[in-house]
Protein backbone atom coordinates (compact mmCIF):
# COMPACT_ATOMS: atom_id res chain seq x y z
CA UNK A 1 0.00 0.00 0.00
CA UNK A 2 1.30 3.73 -1.11
CA UNK A 3 1.19 6.06 1.55
CA UNK A 4 0.45 9.32 0.26
CA UNK A 5 2.15 11.80 1.27
CA UNK A 6 0.27 15.59 1.25
CA UNK A 7 3.01 17.92 1.13
CA UNK A 8 2.92 21.40 1.25
CA UNK A 9 3.86 22.37 -2.33
CA UNK A 10 6.59 25.05 -2.51
CA UNK A 11 6.72 28.37 -4.03
CA UNK A 12 2.97 28.91 -3.01
CA UNK A 13 4.08 31.70 -0.69
CA UNK A 14 4.59 34.17 -3.39
CA UNK A 15 6.29 37.64 -2.14
CA UNK A 16 4.81 40.63 -2.08
CA UNK A 17 6.67 43.42 -4.16
CA UNK A 18 5.54 46.58 -3.97
CA UNK A 19 6.59 48.26 -7.39
CA UNK A 20 6.13 51.65 -7.80
CA UNK A 21 3.83 52.07 -10.78
CA UNK A 22 4.02 55.19 -12.33
CA UNK A 23 0.57 56.23 -14.18
CA UNK A 24 2.24 58.64 -16.67
CA UNK A 25 -1.46 59.50 -18.43
CA UNK A 26 -1.26 62.06 -20.50
CA UNK A 27 -2.72 65.56 -19.74
CA UNK A 28 -5.82 66.67 -21.61
CA UNK A 29 -8.45 64.80 -22.90
CA UNK A 30 -10.54 64.63 -19.80
CA UNK A 31 -11.35 68.80 -19.74
CA UNK A 32 -13.79 68.80 -22.46
CA UNK A 33 -16.44 70.00 -19.95
CA UNK A 34 -14.56 72.94 -19.00
CA UNK A 35 -13.65 74.23 -22.02
CA UNK A 36 -12.70 78.13 -21.49
CA UNK A 37 -11.78 80.56 -24.10
CA UNK A 38 -8.31 80.77 -25.67
CA UNK A 39 -8.75 84.15 -26.66
CA UNK A 40 -9.44 86.51 -24.36
CA UNK A 41 -9.63 90.21 -26.12
CA UNK A 42 -10.82 93.95 -24.61
CA UNK A 43 -14.22 94.86 -25.58
CA UNK A 44 -12.15 98.03 -27.33
CA UNK A 45 -10.34 95.27 -29.27
CA UNK A 46 -12.99 93.49 -30.31
CA UNK A 47 -14.83 96.44 -31.68
CA UNK A 48 -11.94 97.62 -33.49
CA UNK A 49 -11.52 94.02 -35.36
CA UNK A 50 -15.48 93.36 -36.05
CA UNK A 51 -17.80 95.08 -37.84
CA UNK A 52 -20.49 96.34 -35.64
CA UNK A 53 -23.30 93.33 -37.31
CA UNK A 54 -20.37 91.05 -36.47
CA UNK A 55 -19.52 92.84 -33.09
CA UNK A 56 -23.77 92.43 -32.09
CA UNK A 57 -23.87 88.94 -33.17
CA UNK A 58 -20.65 87.55 -31.54
CA UNK A 59 -20.01 89.97 -28.50
CA UNK A 60 -23.48 90.92 -27.54
CA UNK A 61 -25.52 87.83 -27.95
CA UNK A 62 -27.39 89.17 -30.84
CA UNK A 63 -29.18 87.78 -34.01
CA UNK A 64 -29.11 88.85 -37.84
CA UNK A 65 -32.40 89.30 -39.29
CA UNK A 66 -33.41 85.73 -41.23
CA UNK A 67 -32.41 85.74 -44.32
CA UNK A 68 -30.63 88.54 -44.01
CA UNK A 69 -26.64 87.00 -44.57
CA UNK A 70 -25.69 85.61 -47.90
CA UNK A 71 -24.28 82.65 -46.12
CA UNK A 72 -28.06 81.45 -45.30
CA UNK A 73 -28.15 80.40 -49.09
CA UNK A 74 -24.53 79.66 -49.65
CA UNK A 75 -23.76 76.36 -51.98
CA UNK A 76 -20.42 77.57 -51.44
CA UNK A 77 -17.80 74.16 -50.11
CA UNK A 78 -15.52 75.45 -47.99
CA UNK A 79 -14.80 75.86 -43.96
CA UNK A 80 -16.95 78.18 -42.27
CA UNK A 81 -14.03 79.81 -39.43
CA UNK A 82 -14.99 81.93 -36.88
CA UNK A 83 -14.75 85.52 -37.07
CA UNK A 84 -13.82 86.27 -34.29
CA UNK A 85 -10.62 84.41 -33.98
CA UNK A 86 -10.48 82.21 -37.09
CA UNK A 87 -10.79 78.64 -35.70
CA UNK A 88 -13.22 75.93 -38.24
CA UNK A 89 -15.75 75.60 -36.90
CA UNK A 90 -18.51 74.06 -39.82
CA UNK A 91 -17.88 72.26 -42.96
CA UNK A 92 -19.92 73.18 -46.02
CA UNK A 93 -20.67 69.31 -46.88
CA UNK A 94 -22.54 68.56 -42.92
CA UNK A 95 -24.97 72.27 -44.43
CA UNK A 96 -28.65 72.38 -44.81
CA UNK A 97 -31.24 74.19 -46.01
CA UNK A 98 -33.30 74.41 -43.03
CA UNK A 99 -35.96 76.93 -44.24
CA UNK A 100 -35.38 79.07 -41.01
CA UNK A 101 -33.14 81.74 -42.68
CA UNK A 102 -29.87 81.11 -41.21
CA UNK A 103 -27.12 79.45 -42.04
CA UNK A 104 -27.50 75.54 -40.17
CA UNK A 105 -25.45 72.85 -40.13
CA UNK A 106 -25.90 69.07 -38.76
CA UNK A 107 -22.83 69.10 -36.77
CA UNK A 108 -19.28 71.10 -36.21
CA UNK A 109 -16.24 70.45 -37.54
CA UNK A 110 -15.37 68.96 -34.08
CA UNK A 111 -16.98 68.97 -30.80
CA UNK A 112 -14.18 71.01 -29.55
CA UNK A 113 -14.61 73.65 -31.39
CA UNK A 114 -17.66 75.01 -29.85
CA UNK A 115 -18.91 75.21 -26.78
CA UNK A 116 -22.57 74.83 -25.13
CA UNK A 117 -24.47 77.40 -22.66
CA UNK A 118 -27.71 77.14 -21.52
CA UNK A 119 -29.69 79.97 -22.63
CA UNK A 120 -32.73 80.63 -20.22
CA UNK A 121 -33.94 83.98 -21.58
CA UNK A 122 -37.03 82.59 -23.45
CA UNK A 123 -39.59 80.93 -22.15
CA UNK A 124 -38.03 78.11 -23.92
CA UNK A 125 -34.43 76.69 -23.43
CA UNK A 126 -32.56 76.61 -25.61
CA UNK A 127 -28.78 75.64 -26.05
CA UNK A 128 -26.62 78.25 -27.12
CA UNK A 129 -23.33 77.50 -29.12
CA UNK A 130 -20.50 79.79 -28.63
CA UNK A 131 -16.74 79.42 -30.49
CA UNK A 132 -14.90 77.22 -27.53
CA UNK A 133 -11.38 79.54 -28.66
CA UNK A 134 -12.79 83.06 -28.45
CA UNK A 135 -16.14 82.85 -26.49
CA UNK A 136 -17.92 84.32 -29.39
CA UNK A 137 -21.98 83.83 -29.48
CA UNK A 138 -22.65 82.18 -32.61
CA UNK A 139 -25.98 80.29 -32.74
CA UNK A 140 -28.00 78.09 -31.07
CA UNK A 141 -28.12 74.11 -31.55
CA UNK A 142 -32.00 72.44 -31.61
CA UNK A 143 -32.42 68.59 -31.61
CA UNK A 144 -34.71 68.97 -34.85
CA UNK A 145 -31.74 68.32 -37.50
CA UNK A 146 -31.37 66.32 -39.87
CA UNK A 147 -29.31 62.16 -40.12
CA UNK A 148 -26.41 61.99 -38.81
CA UNK A 149 -27.01 63.32 -35.54
CA UNK A 150 -30.32 64.33 -35.45
CA UNK A 151 -29.11 68.29 -34.98
CA UNK A 152 -29.60 72.00 -36.37
CA UNK A 153 -26.89 74.18 -35.69
CA UNK A 154 -28.53 77.35 -36.60
CA UNK A 155 -25.63 79.93 -36.49
CA UNK A 156 -25.74 83.61 -37.65
CA UNK A 157 -23.94 84.27 -40.56
CA UNK A 158 -22.56 87.20 -38.92
CA UNK A 159 -20.23 85.11 -37.01
CA UNK A 160 -18.55 83.39 -39.38
CA UNK A 161 -16.34 83.56 -42.07
CA UNK A 162 -15.85 81.29 -45.18
CA UNK A 163 -11.99 80.40 -46.47
CA UNK A 164 -12.30 81.18 -50.55
CA UNK A 165 -11.85 77.93 -52.50
CA UNK A 166 -8.10 78.99 -53.62
CA UNK A 167 -7.43 78.03 -49.78
CA UNK A 168 -6.38 81.59 -48.78
CA UNK A 169 -7.62 82.59 -45.33
CA UNK A 170 -9.81 85.20 -45.35
CA UNK A 171 -9.17 85.64 -41.65
CA UNK A 172 -5.48 84.89 -40.25
CA UNK A 173 -5.38 83.35 -37.07
CA UNK A 174 -2.54 85.02 -34.57
ZN1 LIG B 1 -13.61 82.13 -32.22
Amino acid sequence: MDIIRLRHPHGLCSRLSNQAKNNQFGEGGMSASDKRPKITKSDEEWRRQLTPQQYTVTRLHGTEPAFSHTYHSSKKQGIYSCVGCGEPLFDSSTKFDSGTGWPSYHSPVSQDALSEHEDKQLFSRRTEVRCAACDSHLGHVFPDGPEPTGLRYCINGAALIMESDDGQNAFKNS
